[in-house]
């Protein structure tokens, strides 16, 4: 049987076109555990081999540690540019927030050249949560415009985790100005309440990136990294859905990307990934996925088992009244 090639799917109105499962490179960073150079660039070799085409970073990242390992792996990949999308954000670094346009601007000539490239294909305002809305409104998004203006960014974007701060900002910003919005921990087996939100973002001719789809480490055997801010209520019910899986010789990382690539109003399910075993399994399983469709029997088994934390969250940024 022919092996299904990585669906492209588009984003918004950017005419871009991205591969189904997008490279998360904060792992890169050694966010989720050190990370050697040759694991990194390999990981974005093969990765791009399999048919990703879209790398996302942050300063934030390790400290910039993702964006340089990011741009060694790209670099080494010897392709024309617009064979690969990318996207890096600004506004939030080591030492803190700071959505200024005086910041935001020097961010990514910082970027690109940490990334060695000339541009990039998607900036974005970075946990927009923990700023002022209305600065993101009135300062940082006409900033980025200049950006644009400039040919260093081809499209904007914002990113955070609660879904409200998405309309605050879109509500505000006249039509077109933000090209997308990347969301994470809102389209995976535990936590859908981003579904909510799409036809809103349709309406609005907004491109949808979901981040997250194993909840930054929950839905995978291995379990979550120390600093994850789950409750111990929602860190447990994933531990037994894994254990579950196991012993039913099923993977619940699969499961889990497999449930986020089922919605194709979600233009690219953005996994982290710090090993070419990793880039494979998560390629694999959208290409099973493809040939065979979701295995309904285990994921009613787990949604029961996650029932009681269901769209269960964590609080994120300023709180506001
Ligand atoms: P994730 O849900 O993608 O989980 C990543 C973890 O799962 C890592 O430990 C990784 O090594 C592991 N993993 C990956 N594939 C696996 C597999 N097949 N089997 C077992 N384990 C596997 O979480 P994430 O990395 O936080 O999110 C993905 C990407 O999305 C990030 O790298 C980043 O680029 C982006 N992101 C952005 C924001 C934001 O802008 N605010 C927030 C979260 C994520």
């Amino acid at each position: 049987m022919a092996v299904p090639k990585l669906e492209l799917r588009p984003l918004g109105n950017t005419g871009l076109k991205l591969s189904s499962v997008g490279f998360g490179a904060s792992p890169l960073g050694s966010v989720f555990g050190p990370v050697s150079e040759s694991d990194a660039v390999a990981s974005v070799r093969e990765a791009f081999r399999l048919g990703i085409n879209f790398f996302d970073t942050s300063p934030y990242y390790g400290a910039t540690l993702s964006e340089k390992m990011l741009g060694k792996g790209l670099k080494a990949l010897g392709v024309p540019r617009n064979e690969y999308i990318v996207s890096t954000k600004c506004g939030r670094y080591r030492e803190g927030f700071d959505f200024s346009a005086e910041r935001v601007t020097k961010s990514i000539d910082e970027s690109l050249e940490r990334l060695q490239l000339d541009y990039v294909d998607i900036f974005q305002c970075h946990d927009i949560e923990f700023g002022s809305l209305d600065q993101i409104v009135n300062e940082t998004i006409p900033a980025l415009q200049k950006l644009k203006e400039a040919g260093k960014i081809r499209f904007i974007g914002i990113t955070g985790l609660p879904l409200d701060t998405f309309t605050y900002v879109l509500d505000r910003v006249p039509p077109g100005t933000v090209d997308v919005i990347l969301s994470y921990c809102h389209y995976s087996i535990n936590d859908s309440t981003l579904e909510d939100l799409l036809p809103y973002l349709k309406t609005k001719g907004v491109g949808v990136i979901s981040a997250s789809p194993l909840a930054m480490g929950l839905l995978t055997e291995f379990g979550p990294p120390e600093w994850h801010p789950a409750s111990p209520e929602l860190k447990s019910a994933c531990q037994a859905a894994a254990v579950y899986c196991k012993e039913k010789g099923k993977n619940i990382s699969k499961l889990a990307m497999q449930y986020s690539l089922s919605n194709k109003d979600i233009s690219s399910v953005l996994v982290g990934m710090n090993s070419v075993k990793q880039v494979e399994e998560n390629v694999a399983a959208a290409t099973e996925l493809a040939l065979f469709g979701k295995d309904h029997e285990t994921l009613a088994e787990v949604e029961a088992i996650l029932k009681p934390v269901k769209n269960q969250t964590w609080p994120s940024g300023i709180q506001r009244s």
